[in-house]
């Protein structure tokens, strides 16, 4: 990457003094179906009006977060319709990517901050950089760094979602989850199982825990099954593997140590009431944990919620996200889509958090300064002077890789 970044510092210092001495933020109301988040809250707000950023908000972009316009206003940010926040913004905020109209009416110098998910919108990165735009995506930034853990929405947003998959499957489920001792008698537990112990399953184990339910975990990184015990969960008792790939990440299994898991996992799905399933290999397909003939022998009313079902497949055979069906045994199988989006006030404060300690990055004295040397930033960078910088998505686009000899890290 050493190579293209110098060219690309090379273009950033000719665009450098063009984004002007005051930097305006612009927040876009989120029009993705479904989305409910936001990225700037009120409170955050101020945090960056005091190191003298402007701040635009769209109208009415905060109120299915549960953040009125007031609010914003009373921060110090000031209301516009879309249109003018996309003409005026130097930096322009979003949760997801903008719809391919708004994003069409971005330009040069115009930089565009989100979770923009570069690796599965190759060819919107491609038309952002023929624009002109720096395009910054969030979900990039390198998560073993520790400056960047409060820049990481892949962490804040996976925890609302691991919290978020355990009232899904309450709701889901016939019975209580905590033990009840009634004077007609004592309620037994709900026993749940959470597959995968990354930061969403911690979470969803630390929250069945809270609702009561007798909770078991496993995962294929030793580290992460000593935080399953750790949370006062019990691991199950499977192969010791110990998959760790790049970056504390898990490996794919090798065929036989996916057989040796599925062989030692089976008694313990067809025990559980509710099975969460959160297991991700980055650049793979989800690995299949919990196949049709495990749901076929587990008890009527249980509940499975596939927390990696996506566009590749999920951990629950036949899941896919936003999806739920009722099996002929009576199981229902939950299929998550956008959890986090399903709570929007705490993964919008969350993630607003994680946008503003992005800008104090790029602003350090109010005013825009990309510094394409900082590994943080250069993680980040997606487009800049006229063309896609990152060297994943140029392979994803075609493209010949500038300085194509470096190592490439998986595509996830
Ligand atoms: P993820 O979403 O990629 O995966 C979720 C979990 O699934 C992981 O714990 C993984 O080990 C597990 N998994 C994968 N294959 C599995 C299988 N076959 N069976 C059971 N479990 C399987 O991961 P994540 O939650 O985004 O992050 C995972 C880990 O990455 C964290 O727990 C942490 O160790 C590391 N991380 C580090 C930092 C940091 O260093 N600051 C920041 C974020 C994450």
């Amino acid at each position: 990457m050493r190579e293209s970044l110098d060219e690309t510092h090379a273009r950033g210092a000719a665009h450098a003094p063009r984004w002007g001495v005051t930097t305006i933020v612009g927040v876009l109301k989120e029009t993705a179906p479904g989305e409910q988040r936001v990225a700037l809250v009120p409170a955050q707000v101020s945090r960056l009006t005091a190191r003298g950023l402007r701040v635009l908000v769209e109208e009415g972009a905060g109120l299915r977060a549960g953040f009125p316009d007031e609010d914003y206003t009373e921060a110090g940010a000031a209301l516009r319709p879309r249109r003018l926040v996309v003409a005026e913004a130097t930096v322009v905020l979003a949760v997801v990517l903008p719809d391919p109209e708004t994003s069409a009416q971005l330009r040069d110098p115009q930089v565009l901050l989100g979770m923009l998910d570069p690796l599965g919108q190759a060819a919107a990165m491609a038309a952002l950089g023929t624009a002109g735009v720096t395009a910054l995506s969030l979900d990039q930034v390198p998560r073993t760094l520790s400056r960047a853990q409060s820049m990481d929405p892949l962490s804040s947003q996976a925890n609302v979602a691991g919290y978020k998959a355990v009232v899904v499957a309450a709701d889901a489920y016939p019975g209580y989850f905590p033990m009840l001792m009634t004077a007609a008698g004592t309620v037994r537990p709900a026993e749940l199982l959470v597959l995968g112990a990354g930061v969403a399953g911690l979470q969803a184990i630390a929250t069945a825990r809270r609702l009561g339910a007798v909770v078991r975990g496993y995962d294929v990184r030793p580290d992460a099954r000593a935080e399953i015990e750790s949370l006062g969960a019990k691991c199950v008792d499977g192969p010791s593997l110990s998959a760790v790939g790049e970056g504390g990440y898990a490996r794919e299994l090798t065929p036989d140590e996916a057989a040796q898991q599925q062989a030692a996992l089976q008694a313990a799905i067809r025990q559980a009431d509710v099975v969460i399933t959160t297991a991700l290999v980055p650049g793979r397909r989800p690995p299949l944990l919990v196949t049709a003939e495990v749901i076929a022998a587990m008890k009527r009313g249980s509940v499975v919620v596939d927390l990696a079902a996506g566009p590749l497949g999920g951990n629950v055979e036949g899941s896919a996200p936003d999806s739920r069906v009722v099996t002929e045994n009576g199981v229902v199988l939950i299929g998550a889509g956008n959890l986090a989006a399903q709570v929007p006030r705490a993964a919008s404060t969350a993630y607003a958090r994680n946008i503003a300690a992005a800008l104090e990055l790029l602003c350090p004295d109010g005013e825009l300064v990309l510094d394409v040397e900082d590994e943080l930033q250069a993680a980040m960078l997606v487009t800049h002077g006229g063309r896609v910088t990152d060297d994943r998505v140029l392979a994803l686009l075609g493209a010949p890789e500038p300085g194509g000899d470096h190592e490439r890290s998986p595509v996830h």
